[in-house]
């Protein structure tokens, strides 16, 4: 399976930011020594590309590294050229997940999931939208085009870029009372209260996607695999556990495999000071979605909930339990 990084997916900020940007290198350290994987580095994406989603202005204003600071302020960093070449890269490694999902049947991209990038501007840590790139340059090429955005923030970006596309649908299932305060409206949204646990989760999820998918039958869905649903999560609002978030991802990789749809994964959100331990939680759903076993290396570290699905199908009825 083909997993694309590169190491200019980590650009340096100040120190003690709370965006968590060396995660992006804990992530591919615990997959790597997690699983024999295919490991390839993205090229970055095409302007033309980029001008897919937004505005030239935006564009424009990004590659130059000149984002006025009110806009910067949205984002949450600093736009230099090191934070612009990783939003390119970024773009670049969902373009080649898609891709590459499309031959293998998964590919995996270790950055992206980009979701609150609007048209014209960025927000919430997110510069360009590469799932709304992908999902529109494959909508181009006549496939239809499913969004699955698994973040506890509601996916607002992708869903205002690929509104009223008719082959582009996207799914949003998040905490009602957090980031963005206004909502977008995603072609199924399904907001869940405040302390939300795993059974509640799993149930609203298994429901509404199903029925999503049997409607949309896509040729290709784009995944946004955040891993802030998670109960310890700094930004979350939910209270999964390490076995809830296990369910979760496989119940939306049996739904996809069962039906032959081809995914890319993308990272997604996730906070915890503890960057180590938000790493391995971000590699586990990425082999649980890759469909690949979780060594217990991967969740002994973390103490709690070490019984994850390790076959490459888990039971999903006994990690509901
Ligand atoms: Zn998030």
């Amino acid at each position: 399976m083909r997993v694309f990084f590169h190491p200019d997916y980590v650009a340096p900020l100040r120190p003690g930011h709370r965006f968590p940007m060396s995660k992006y290198e804990t992530t591919r350290a615990a997959l790597a020594a997690a699983a024999a994987l295919d490991w390839a580095e993205p090229a970055p994406a095409a302007e033309s590309a980029l001008l897919a989603a937004h505005t030239p202005g935006w564009v424009s204003a990004v590659l130059a590294a000149e984002v006025p600071p009110a806009l910067e302020r949205r984002i949450g960093f600093p736009v230099t050229p090191a934070v612009a070449r990783r939003a390119v890269l970024s773009v670049g490694g969902t373009l080649a997940a898609a891709e590459a999902a499309l031959a293998d049947g998964v590919a995996l991209n270790l950055a992206g999931g980009s979701h609150h990038a609007m048209p014209d501007h960025g927000a919430g840590y997110c510069v360009f939208n590469d799932l709304a790139i992908a999902a529109l340059l494959h909508a181009e090429a006549g496939r239809r085009v499913l969004v699955i955005d698994l973040d506890v923030h509601q996916g607002d970006g992708t869903a205002v870029i690929t509104a009223g596309h008719e082959r582009v649908a996207t799914f949003s299932i998040h905490c009602a009372r957090n980031f963005p305060v206004r909502k977008a409206r995603s072609t199924c949204d399904v907001g869940l209260p405040a302390g939300a646990g795993d059974g509640a989760y799993l149930a609203a999820l298994e429901a509404a996607l199903a029925r999503l998918i049997a409607g949309v039958r896509p040729d290709l869905a784009l995944v946004q695999a955040g891993v802030d649903p998670h109960r310890d999560d700094a930004l979350g609002h939910l209270s999964l556990s390490d076995r809830g978030l296990a369910a979760r991802d496989a119940l939306v990789r049996q739904l996809l495999v069962d039906r032959g749809i081809p995914f890319a994964v993308t990272l997604g959100g996730g906070y915890d000071r503890d960057v180590a331990r938000l790493g391995r939680r971000h590699a586990r759903t990425l082999l649980v979605l890759a469909g690949l076993p979780v060594p217990p290396s991967l969740t002994e570290a973390d103490g709690a909930d070490a019984d994850l699905p390790t076959g490459p199908r888990p039971g999903l009825l006994s990690a509901r339990a």
